[in-house]
């Protein structure tokens, strides 16, 4: 249950409440969102009655009946809108495409894939991770702070926003210093000392749906960002394992629509990482750009088949800007401008 209070709830009266709720073994979070001061408590607990004295000081109570509640349309109805300035609006009707290789490898290879993204088709956000969550301790695993170095190149040289990974706490204050968006990826969703110290960052954070999370475990994780402070959340459907080896991952596009109706966090869609083969890419970018999301990451490095991570899903430049042309009358289509 959602306990939303009014504007200038006066402290002793909260403090009041809070204790009543401590006696009675109730638990709850104070959640201060927005400059509002929430209490919530787990799904189970509905005594509303038990309230009534307090009734002067709340604005809203909600009732629910899933563990998952900030993230819900039943908390806020409208789209929750992140500006980043310069048309990036995501929850406002745009296609937002985030694009870039991979992994951060050399400054030669950022700035050209930079070059070509920024110059040749207008891209405004560019992805690339320098802490790499990889499967495998044998393989890159990233160029860290002197990654980061080279992306603060990129928004200099280029004036793109930068999205880019963190793994774990351990080096969550250098990735917010140079990320416009912060990505938690897949295998990192369930950190939850790491969403909670996200909640506590005034940055937006993508966060990515774990391959084997349910949408109930997928939105706990959001709340989890959302119940420590920070409004502005994009959720990522990435693909789901399932049992089918051929494709990467399956991307859940039935799941997608579903958030859509659920969830007022703007959600964007990762055909590269679902689909794990870069001739398909495309194609499935296509199926995700209709599917009226808030934006697109999609993976490109200056010679995919030397790159040190996902490189089978990597397009090649000219792969990406065909595709790119393929995008924009669908994007058209749907009354949504891709930026
Ligand atoms: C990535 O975006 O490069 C990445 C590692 O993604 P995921 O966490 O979805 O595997
Ligand atoms: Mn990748």
């Amino acid at each position: 249950m959602i306990i939303k209070f009014k504007k200038n709830t006066l402290e002793n009266s909260l403090e009041r409440l809070k204790n009543w709720l401590l006696n009675a073994d109730i638990e709850f979070k104070e959640v201060i969102l927005n400059g509002i001061v929430h209490i919530i408590t787990s799904s189970g607990w509905k005594d509303v009655a038990a309230l009534a004295d307090y009734r002067e000081i709340i604005d809203t109570i909600i009732d629910f009946d899933t563990e998952y509640q900030i993230s819900t349309r039943k908390y806020q109805q409208n789209n929750t809108v992140i500006n980043l300035g310069d048309d990036l609006v995501f929850g406002a009707n745009k296609t937002i495409m985030m694009a870039g290789p991979c992994a951060v490898e050399s400054e030669d290879q950022v700035m050209r894939t930079a070059e070509f993204l920024s110059e040749k088709c207008n891209i405004k956000v560019f992805r690339a991770g320098a802490y790499k969550p990889r499967t495998s301790p044998y393989t890159f695993q990233g160029l860290e702070e002197k990654g980061l170095k080279i992306l603060d190149k990129v928004r200099n040289e280029f004036g793109m926003k930068i999205i880019t990974e963190v793994k774990d706490n351990s080096h969550l204050d250098e990735v917010a210093d140079c990320a416009d968006i912060i990505q938690i990826g897949t295998k990192s969703m369930y950190i939850f000392n790491l969403l909670s110290r996200c909640g506590r960052i005034n940055k937006p954070v993508l966060l990515k749906r774990a391959f084997m999370a349910t949408i109930k475990e997928f939105l706990q994780a959001a709340d989890f960002i959302l119940s420590n402070g920070n409004p502005n959340v994009i959720l990522c459907e990435r693909g789901i394992r399932t049992f089918e080896p051929q494709t990467r991952f399956s991307l859940d596009v039935c799941s997608t629509a579903l958030l859509k109706e659920i969830s007022h966090l703007p959600i964007v869609l990762d055909p590269s990482h679902a689909m794990g083969r870069a001739a398909q890419v495309p194609l499935v970018g296509q199926a995700a750009a209709a599917m009226e999301v808030d934006g697109l990451l999609i993976e490109t490095h200056p010679n995919p088949s030397e790159a040190k991570s996902d490189k089978n899903q990597a397009l090649s430049f000219e792969q990406f800007e065909k595709m790119m042309n393929k995008l924009k009358p669908i994007c058209k289509s749907i009354k949504r401008q891709l930026v």
